[in-house]
């Protein structure tokens, strides 16, 4: 599966940071993680700061899935609202999920302090508002959700969104404390570098082709014929997890995002704030940290690589309108444009935890605008589960839940 067209940003400022050789032995290890990007990078960290022989392969260049064409907004705001999720999952299971996103935002800060990482981790306030007179009346039933829950959250009449951010023809909104940005590619890149120095082996360009189930291990075979034997496997494999797992468990879907050119100015109402809207698909924006906008969305069912970077020229006019109509002055200068796909669960939640057809074996799939954070959240998880331990997460995020 191609996950992304051709020109995402981060992959363009940062080049390619480091390059990893191919598997040219049979290797043993404890762990073995499949995937390598952000969730492989994040859970590989785990596993070696507890000990664990570790070993990470990857089909393509690190991070050249998902991770280089993420939005990177890191927020606590699952897709679906915490009113709604409280009826899908019951209350304790929606409060449990949003305040985990939340914890992951201050974990993925302390983490990015403790390796002095330069991917710009930024705290960010968030601004979701209301596209239209009857989302706001919705929206105003998940501030009171949100309040009641003990989320830091305020009320943003129309006019204040005005006066804060400049944005018109808003409907009201709700202003969260928590969240923020950061350069996804650069942080897991960051990551993996570091924990070389902890024993864990990284293998790129090597696809794992095939797996054999014995007692109390794994052989996996990739595609240079060579051989891992594993005694865990960790699967970190995003939206390809599709094409590995039979059940309909998650619709791929597409998404647009562009960058624009530079200007420092022009942004200062909003460097400080992640903004996003009611619309559906909903709207998202952030500003970088060399002063630039980057703007996404016109989600569309995903069906193949090509009909979706098809549409780029469309979505990036249909996202522009958007922008257009709270932001009538302004003119937005393209210098980046993507495609990515990215996965949606009817629960917005994602997909951690052991699945029966794959012994010896847990995945970690952060689905959803959240994947990030979800990803975070998959650290401990992983870490109780290789302990035989109960996650008080699991039974939400399990597979055939
Ligand atoms: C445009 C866009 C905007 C987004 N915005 C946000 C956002 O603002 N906030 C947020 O939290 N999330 C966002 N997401 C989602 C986020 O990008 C993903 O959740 C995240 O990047 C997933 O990381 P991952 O490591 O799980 O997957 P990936 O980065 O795709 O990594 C999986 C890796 O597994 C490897 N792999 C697959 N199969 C095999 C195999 N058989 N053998 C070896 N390797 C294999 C792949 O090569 C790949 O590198 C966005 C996504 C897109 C596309």
């Amino acid at each position: 599966m191609n996950l992304r067209s051709n020109e995402p940003f981060w992959l363009l400022k940062n080049g390619l940071i480091t390059s990893y050789p191919s598997l040219k032995s049979n290797e043993e290890c404890d762990v073995l993680i499949v995937g390598g990007g952000i969730t492989g990078s994040l859970i590989a960290h785990q596993m070696v700061m507890e000990g664990y022989k570790t070993i990470l392969i990857d089909k393509r260049e690190i991070c050249n899935g998902s991770t280089s064409a993420t939005t990177s907004m890191l927020q606590y705001e699952i897709d679906i609202p915490l009113s709604e999720l409280i009826m899908k999952v019951g209350k304790k299971g929606a409060l449990r999920s949003y305040k985990a996103c939340s914890d992951a935002i201050d974990k993925i800060e302390k983490l990015s302090k403790e390796i002095k990482s330069g991917s710009g981790f930024k705290r960010k306030k968030s601004l979701y508002y209301a596209s239209n007179k009857k989302d706001s009346q919705w929206l105003k039933k998940e501030f009171e959700a949100r309040k009641s829950a003990g989320f830091d959250v305020k009320w943003l009449e129309a006019e204040e969104i005005e006066d804060r951010f400049g944005f018109e023809k808003t409907f009201g909104g709700i202003l969260s404390k928590q969240g923020a940005s950061i350069d996804a590619f650069k942080f897991s890149h960051e990551l993996l570098k570091l924990n070389i120095k902890g024993g864990l082996q990284i293998f790129d360009k090597t696809e794992m082709n095939k797996v054999e189930y014995y007692k109390g291990f794994n052989l996996v075979t990739v595609d240079s014929g060579f051989q891992i034997k594993a005694k865990k496997m960790i699967y970190c494999i995003g939206y390809e997890s599709k094409n590995l797992i039979k059940e309909n468990f998650v619709n791929l879907k597409s998404t647009y995002a562009l960058v624009s050119e530079i200007d420092k100015k022009k942004f200062k109402n909003i460097i400080n704030t992640l903004v996003w809207n009611t619309d559906k698909p909903y709207m998202y924006m952030r500003t970088t940290d060399d002063g630039r906008l980057l703007i996404g969305g016109g989600d569309e069912d995903f069906y193949d690589a090509g009909k979706r970077d098809a549409l780029l020229n469309k979505k990036e006019k249909e996202i522009l309108r958007i922008l257009k109509k709270i932001k009538p002055d302004y003119n937005f200068y393209t210098d980046f444009i993507w495609a990515g796909t990215f996965g949606e669960t009817k629960d917005g939640l994602p997909y951690i935890g052991e699945h029966k057809n794959f012994k010896n074996s847990y995945f970690v799939l952060g689905f959803g605008g959240n994947g990030i954070t979800f990803s975070v959240t998959g650290m401990e998880m992983a870490s109780f589960f290789m302990k035989r331990k109960k996650h008080p997460l699991s039974r939400y995020f399990k597979f055939g839940r």
